[in-house]
């Protein structure tokens, strides 16, 4: 026999009336209807909504809104028309206040839930400090790299856009309001110029045309722009017999520097192919963090916001707490952007990271920037640093300073941070997650403590948050 309850369970496509009271960490806004919690995308906390159901699991379900019957205070209304459909702003439509205070929320929660701190958003003893969540003051255009889908529309016209969300039809956007206007003057001209020399765009179903992407970074401090057309092998004499005009109209882009040709003949996902040629201009731009100077070709890794990371990196120097006498660690170091932060205050840094172009491009920074004391590794930290210490049990380490990708720290490598026992730890992390999970061992088994945490907010309109950590050692050197 069925309990009772069950004859009036909610079934897809039932109307009910949700109140909002939290977001999920993908930024979906959850609600009760009848003590049965919901999941709603689109939704910003403290909306009354009449949701519709669209599928039922045994202890919740999703819907989407059918009608906002109150609006939370906390809504706006979406600057990008095509925000929805695209899914690149997850959290658009909540004002930017509520989206650092939703931020800093979340950092509290995996601490709170993962790490199992006390971490809470006031300061107060015995509790681990969440600082707020540190903003932009224009939260738009921030990104500084646009890498845009080349097709055909349905009308069969070329066009470009984002692929629509779970596939890969294009969706035609002129315009993102998360990058830098001159990008999308880039793609009009790009798209003008094909049209009128017949250029194709590249079919990936059919593995046939010209035209993949469209590669478009700008040095905001440089305000150097560069180029990178993306192609398919094919009609390639058409491509180039047009390239002359394409040059000149980019000249009338301000700031315009550098035009590349890349050649992807695979199938798939992956967006530059091995082969890049410089068809104008140095091949590369430059720009500025801190008073870095980088070099950005087309493959190069360079952070998407560098006004942000500017605060990021501050922090983490800041956290570092070096005189000039330290000598230093960067673990997951990419193309060295914090290593050459701290090495311009410490005595000698060293940096570990897997990508063997980006340890090539790190040295080229260092070297560019005139920074010597600055030593890198090609490999992972997990097997360089343990190799590394084995090698020099006894050169102090002052600071080790890790920014790894979002699966956070091998074991073995935070092993080795408790053998090598620095007296500081600064830990900058893009997952708060495993974060969390990864201060919970440091502190247990490695006799660090936690004295500072600041989310950095690189991402606005997105539900990503970045966190930088200062840990320092309260046990002397117990292990190894
Ligand atoms: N701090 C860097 C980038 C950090 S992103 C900057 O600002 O430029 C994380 C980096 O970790 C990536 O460059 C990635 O290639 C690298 N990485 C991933 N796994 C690694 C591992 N096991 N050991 C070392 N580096 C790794």
């Amino acid at each position: 026999m069925l309990p009772a309850e069950t004859e009036e369970k909610m079934e897809k496509n039932d109307l009910v009336m949700v109140s909002i009271t939290d977001l999920t960490t993908d930024g979906e806004g959850i609600g009760k209807a009848d003590a049965f919690p919901l999941f709603i995308k689109d939704a910003v906390v403290g909306d009354v909504i009449r949701a519709r159901v669209l599928k039922m699991k045994k202890t919740y379900g999703y819907a989407r809104i059918e009608e906002l019957i109150t609006p939370s205070p906390d809504r706006v209304g979406l600057t990008c028309p095509k925000a929805r459909a695209c899914g690149g702003c997850q959290i658009q439509q909540m004002s930017y206040e509520a989206q650092l205070q939703y931020k800093t929320r979340k950092v509290i929660q995996n601490l709170r839930r993962i790490g199992g701190f006390d971490a809470v958003s006031e300061e107060g003893a015995e509790k681990i400090f969440v600082r707020k969540t540190l903003g932009m003051s224009d939260p738009w255009r921030y990104r500084n790299k646009a890498q845009i889908p080349v097709g055909k529309g349905r009308d069969g016209r070329v066009t470009a856009g984002f692929y629509a969300v779970h596939s890969h039809e294009i969706i035609p956007m002129a315009e993102c309001a998360l990058a830098f206007p001159e990008a999308s003057e880039v793609q009009r001209l790009v798209l003008s110029w094909m049209e009128k020399h017949r250029i194709s765009a590249y079919d990936e179903t059919r593995h046939q045309g010209t035209v993949r992407h469209l590669l478009i970074r700008k040095g905001f401090s440089t305000g150097e722009i560069m180029l990178c057309l993306i192609v398919f092998p094919q009609e390639m004499k058409k491509l180039r017999g047009a390239l002359p005009e394409l040059m000149a109209e980019l000249k009338g882009i301000k700031g315009y520097r550098t035009l590349c040709l890349n050649t992807n003949e695979e199938f798939g996902n992956v967006i530059l192919g091995n082969q890049t040629e410089t068809l104008d201009g140095p091949g590369f731009i430059e720009d500025l963090i801190g008073d870095v100077r980088f070099r950005i070709s087309p493959q190069s890794f360079f952070q998407v916001n560098p006004a942000q990371t500017n605060v990021l990196y501050g922090k983490a120097l800041e956290f570092a707490g070096l005189t000039g006498n330290e000598t230093v660690w960067d673990l997951y170091c990419g193309i060295g952007t914090i290593s050459l932060f701290l090495a311009q205050k410490a005595r000698k840094v060293y940096g570990v990271e897997i990508v063997p172009q980006a340890i090539e491009d790190a040295k080229k920074n260092a070297e560019l920037n005139g920074i010597g004391n600055a030593e890198f590794f090609t490999g992972a930290a997990e097997e360089v640093l343990p190799a590394w210490y084995q090698k020099h049990p006894d050169e102090t380490i002052d600071v080790i300073c890790v920014d790894p990708p979002r699966k956070g720290c091998d074991e073995k490598c935070l092993e080795t941070i408790g053998k090598m026992a620095p007296a500081r730890v600064v830990y900058v992390s893009c997952d708060s997650a495993t974060l969390a999970r990864d201060l919970k061992v440091l502190t247990e088994k490695y006799g660090y403590r936690i004295e500072d945490v600041q989310p950095v907010d690189m991402f606005p309109q997105t539900v990503h948050v970045e966190t930088v950590v200062r840990m320092s050692r309260i046990e002397r050197k117990t292990l190894g």
